[in-house]
């Protein structure tokens, strides 16, 4: 071999075994997961240039080859390693700051080295600092592909990730899973040589559609995952589908009752989906639907009525919410609909006195409590339901996989509960796709009559004084108002500081008000005696954190003040601002900043002031942040997708999720062990994490 030496310094013999467990970290664990482990960017070393031109290239990154003429260790500022190469045109100074001794025996002078860095000109003249070097004899030939550059962990260095992924392709077995023939309609590259490409793109490769994964031989890697994402989720989907659920007869007389109690009547939406998940819900498998409406919308009133057709079946219901502020607004909310029609609603959540809590579970169990309203307390062990048919998950996105899947599995033996979730952030289609192959979307598109639309302004909060005037005489017109604190996400203490300060600030300059405060550290007895206060127009400002997020229904509340708006997420903006609109009187949001503002925090804050619908939100946030955050990394799971890119590579989805389709319904051997391979191949033992 000509290269004599690599910038590795040598290891103890302990080497191999480390370096499995570093490969396991990174979830290498077989041949084909490292063969699957693909280049994020590839360094270009298959050309050398003299180091006159390197010097007049300047900045970019060369490869240059010269012979050492000098190797010293100098101690000022501190103790480094300069080492001079020449090549005839000119001489480079090499600058190492740290450094292992053999590597000053390795350099030594009269031996040739090929080094590649970024060319500065120092004090000193040309010099590259720390570049990567090999001791090369006279006259070796160079790479004739690009050097692959693997995404790497702590203490596993580039030659080594790439002497295990070489020895792994010379082992795996290549065989292409995609057929023939679908490769053939879909033009699609051989496995073999596409993923080898990646590995070592020859030298005049397109390095644009390289570096932008269009290549084809990117498509096709992309393809296979997606492949494998679809025919995984697809055969979730049938299992559960043959497990079988609780038929839920179409309404009957409570649903019937509820409905004409109601004081409003549904929109047209609410009726349109309230006829969706009807349907489902008479169906022998079981539902998993999502229901997605903006904030204000009316999404719990149809969950309620949906809840009444699994009462009127004989079956219980479950709904989960992510805070117990907003638990237990749903809870009064529903016990105040059901108890009057003689419908038993239990009430559930970690802070309850031990007492309490067991006599919930006991009524659980009786199955005397038809519905069951609370928190991530519903998903204990001691849970345990009498005949449980439907399961509804508010703000669904704030839970992770498990502890949906753990509720769900709450259901009688063999049959499985229908599931509702609701969210107010949608979903963009590809994404619902990838992540929920079997997920039906229903979707509440109009607001409830008689909403006038709010109005968002941005100022500078340099502008408070003025602020608290507005406060002042909004409130002495009837109206009350949320001042919502600074998201501090490095400390909750800091946080509830901030909170206490402003509160302080607030009554004392508002002293013929009522201030009130609420935060996530309160008891929830006291929580709810203020947000019973604030309900009851007893206290005209509520100062609070973030737990007005979700759910909170004020309609008097029209003035919100939001503090810091800059520190947060779109979604979360629009969350907090949906807490005022829900009434008759005119609404106004206040977005408090402080300058000089970001790129990023500017367009937020300019959507906010543009728009109130939570769709054309939800997609100027996935322009900003790109899908890979749009769901977080709790929700998606080990599902993430390594390659494709949802934003460019949504007609892959579609092509991936037909192909799916027709092989698990070919449902011929060779079909099935295609199947088969493919799963194994692309997912080995991760398939569980796609399953919910
Ligand atoms: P979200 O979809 O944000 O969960 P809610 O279910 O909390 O919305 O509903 C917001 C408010 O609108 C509640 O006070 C609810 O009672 C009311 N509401 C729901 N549907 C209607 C309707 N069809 N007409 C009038 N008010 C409605
Ligand atoms: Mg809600």
């Amino acid at each position: 071999m000509p290269v004599a030496a690599t910038n590795s310094p040598s290891k103890p013999a302990r080497k191999t075994v480390s370096s499995e467990v570093k490969l396991a970290r990174l979830g290498l664990h077989t041949d084909m997961d490292l063969v699957l482990h693909l280049p994020m960017r590839y360094e270009d070393e298959t050309q050398v240039i003299t180091i006159e031109e390197a010097r007049l290239h300047g900045g970019d990154t060369s490869q240059v080859e010269g012979v050492v003429v000098k190797n010293e260790i100098t101690f000022k500022p501190r103790r480094q390693l300069l080492v001079h190469i020449a090549d005839g045109t000119g001489e480079l100074q090499l600058r190492f700051m740290n450094f292992y001794g053999s590597q000053v025996k390795q350099l030594a002078e009269g031996t040739r080295v090929r080094a590649r860095g970024e060319l500065k000109h120092g004090f000193f003249g040309a010099e590259m600092v720390h570049p990567a070097y090999k001791i090369v004899n006279q006259g070796a030939p160079l790479p004739t592909s690009l050097t692959p550059v693997y995404p790497s962990g702590e203490g596993l260095s580039q030659p080594v990730l790439r002497r295990a992924i070489g020895e792994a392709m010379k082992r795996v077995d290549w065989t292409d899973t995609v057929p023939a023939a679908v490769r053939a309609a879909l033009q699609l590259a051989d496995f073999e040589p596409a993923v080898k490409l990646l590995h070592y793109p020859p030298q005049q490769i397109d390095e644009h559609a390289l570096a932008d994964r269009s290549h084809p031989a990117w498509t096709r890697v992309k393809f296979d995952e997606l492949l494998a994402q679809q025919l995984s989720l697809k055969r979730a989907q049938h299992a559960r589908r043959a497990k079988g659920a609780a038929v839920l007869k179409v309404a009957g007389q409570l649903s019937a009752q509820f409905q004409a109690a109601l004081p409003f009547q549904l929109t047209g939406a609410q009726q349109r989906v309230l006829a969706e998940i009807r349907a489902d819900l008479r169906q022998p498998y079981p539902m998993q639907r999502l229901l997605q409406g903006d904030v204000g919308s009316g999404k719990t009133v149809v969950s309620a009525l949906a809840a009444a057709q699994a009462i009127d079946s004989g079956f219980q219901a479950a709904l989960m919410a992510p805070t117990e502020i907003l638990a237990e607004q749903h809870f009064r909310k529903i016990a105040a609909w059901m108890e009057p029609l003689g419908v038993k609603v239990a009430w559930l959540t970690g802070s309850l006195k031990k007492k309490d809590k067991q006599a919930a579970y006991d009524m659980i169990e009786s199955g005397e409590a038809r519905l069951v309203v609370g928190t991530h307390a519903l998903i204990q062990d001691a849970v345990v339901f009498a005949n449980l048919g439907l399961v509804i998950v508010d703000e669904q996105h704030r839970f992770g996989v498990g502890q949906r899947l753990t509720l769900r599995n709450k259901g009688n033996e063999g049959a499985i509960p229908h599931q509702l979730m609701m969210s107010a952030t949608p979903i963009p289609r590809t994404l619902a796709m990838t992540y929920y192959a079997d997920l039906e979307v229903s979707v509440i598109d109009e607001l409830p009559p008689g909403r006038t639309p709010i109005v968002t302004r941005t100022i500078d909060q340099n502008r408070r004084d003025e602020v608290i005037e507005r406060v002042h005489a909004a409130a002495l017109e009837g109206r009350q108002v949320y001042w919502v604190c600074p998201l501090i996400e490095e400390s909750e203490a800091l946080q509830l500081q901030t909170a206490t300060d402003t509160h302080a600030l607030l009554a004392e300059a508002l002293p013929d008000l009522h201030v009130g405060l609420v935060h996530g550290r309160l008891k929830p007895a006291e929580k709810q005696a203020i947000m019973d206060a604030f309900i009851a127009n007893d206290m005209q400002v509520l100062v609070a954190t973030t737990v007005i997020e979700v759910g909170v229904d004020v309609p008097n509340a029209s003035l919100m003040v939001i503090e810091h708006a800059e520190r947060f997420g779109l979604s979360q903006l629009h969350q907090l601002r949906g807490r005022v609109g829900r009434g008759s009187a005119a609404s106004v949001c206040l977005l408090l900043y402080q300058s000089p503002l970001g790129g990023i925090a500017k367009q937020r804050l300019m959507t906010m002031r543009e728009t109130t619908d939570g769709f054309e939100i939800a997609r100027r946030d996935l322009e900003i942040r790109g899908p890979g955050e749009f769901l977080g990394a709790r929700q998606s799971g080990q599902a993430m997708l390594r390659f494709a890119d949802l934003e460019t590579d949504g007609w892959l989805v579609d092509q991936a999720r037909d192909v799916a389709h027709e092989l698990l319904h070919a449902g011929t051997p060779d079909a099935m062990a295609t199947v088969e391979a493919h799963l194994s191949r692309w997912l080995g033992g991760r398939e569980e994490f796609l399953k919910v």
